[in-house]
């Protein structure tokens, strides 16, 4: 008999048997409050009827249109319809599966499109799994342990993390840009550098927004020296904070915006966005895959994105990302063993510490368990996994936030106590 590898860690001893709204039903008839969204890819919540009808319907029509060989319909409209929501400029899209898949998609265009070999990304920064992107990962180094050689031509730099400092968020910006202009003099030249990498809001790496000073701080050095600026959206996008994209809580305006996750619903769909003229750079059939924008995926990316607009989720994730954020804080406020809560819409992280200020994962990880237990599916993120993040489905409401942050705050009661 075969089982699963143990190398595949779950976070929940939860065994899923069907998913509706913002629950799960587990094989025995329970209900969870589903706070995870498929670490924030459910974004239409389970199982929309009209995502599912879009697919079932798809299924029917064509299933693996092979996108180097033939178009389809699904991934024509799907392209057609990504331009009312991009930011302007962004024209030219080109699909792939996974969110790791996007970003190596988008490093393989700013080198090929500008000729130079390093990129720069940020401190905590969560870009994927597979080796390329995996190097480019800094959120933690269980994502890069034991796979040396890892890709060379990488370049860290410091992310305004004000929290982790213990400074106030100007400082932390001025200090971070400080030290990307020193990198410049002492480790990359920036007429080497092909492109920036970063998240709107960090994910993985604890849940950490972001702000206008420091994008405008990249954004100026990417101009001065033909750097792309590439947003990594895989995470903040499609509705995720309160804004279609992250960076739009930022304005800030990019080269290249990768996006994954929300996107489909579910389905394997991720992407990435540049003005023609940068994608007309890149070398043509350089770049492809088997299952690149596969067509029923393509079907449930259009439903969702009628959903999102019809249902007002956008607005929804605002509204309901503030009642969440209120009430987190309003718990951590009870118990000092939560030194932070951040975030920004429907991402929210509440960072555990101990009495001297130290990262605390086995409270954080007891939290996510015993909400587990009760019902409320979390899970944990950061660097030292000491962060406990919610991400609902955009499609929750207010008394499902409610029903959560009773949970929590019981949970954290029992915890701490
Ligand atoms: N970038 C970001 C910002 C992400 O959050 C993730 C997934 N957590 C990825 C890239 C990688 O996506 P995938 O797991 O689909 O490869």
């Amino acid at each position: 008999m075969s089982q699963l590898s143990p190398l595949l860690k779950q976070a929940t001893p939860v065994v899923v048997d069907h998913g509706e709204g913002v629950y799960l039903y587990d094989v025995d008839g329970n209900r969870h409050l589903d706070f995870t969204a498929g670490i924030g890819v459910t974004s239409t919540g389970h199982c929309h009827p009209r995502v599912v009808a879009a697919a079932q319907e798809q299924v029917g029509k064509l299933i693996h249109g092979q996108y180097t060989t033939v178009m389809h319909q699904p991934l024509r409209r799907l392209t057609e319809r990504l331009g009312d929501v991009l930011p302007p400029g962004l024209d030219s899209l080109f699909y792939v599966n996974s969110g790791s898949e996007a970003v190596e998609a988008a490093l393989r265009l700013s080198r090929q499109a500008t000729g130079r070999p390093n990129v720069v990304v940020f401190e905590g920064g969560f870009h994927g799994r597979t080796v390329a992107a995996a190097s480019m990962t800094t959120s933690g180094t269980r994502f890069s342990s034991g796979i040396s050689p890892l890709m060379s031509g990488v370049y860290v730099a410091p992310f305004p993390f004000a929290y982790r400092y213990g400074w106030d968020e100007q400082t932390a910006t001025k200090f971070a840009l400080q030290e990307l202009d020193y990198l410049f003099a002492t480790q990359s030249a920036p007429g080497d550098i092909a492109a920036f990498f970063i998240e709107p809001v960090l994910g993985e790496g604890g849940y950490v927004p972001a702000n206008t000073e420091f994008l405008a701080g990249l954004r100026q050095r990417a101009d001065e020296h033909g750097i792309m600026l590439v947003l990594d959206e895989v995470q903040t996008g499609f509705g995720r904070t309160g804004k279609f994209w992250g960076h739009e809580h930022f304005d800030v305006r990019p080269d290249i915006v990768i996006t994954a996750k929300g996107l489909a619903s579910g389905f394997p769909l991720s992407a990435i966005a540049a003005p023609t003229e940068l994608m007309a750079k890149a070398w043509p059939g350089s770049q492809g895959g088997t299952y690149g924008g596969n067509a029923v995926a393509c079907a449930a990316a259009l439903a969702t994105l009628d959903v999102i607009q019809d249902e007002g989720l956008v607005e929804n994730a605002a509204e309901q990302g503030r009642r969440l954020i209120d009430g987190a804080r309003s718990v951590a406020d009870k118990h000092p063993e939560i030194g932070d809560v951040r975030g920004l819409g429907l991402m929210v992280g509440s960072e555990f510490v101990t009495a001297d200020g130290k990262a605390d994962p086995e409270t954080a990880k007891a939290a996510q368990q015993t909400a587990a237990k009760k019902g409320l599916l979390l899970l944990t993120c950061g660097a030292h996994m000491n962060v406990v993040r919610m991400i609902p489905p955009l499609v929750v409401n207010a008394e499902q936030v409610d029903a959560a942050l009773d949970i929590w705050a019981d949970v954290v009661a029992e915890v701490t106590g």
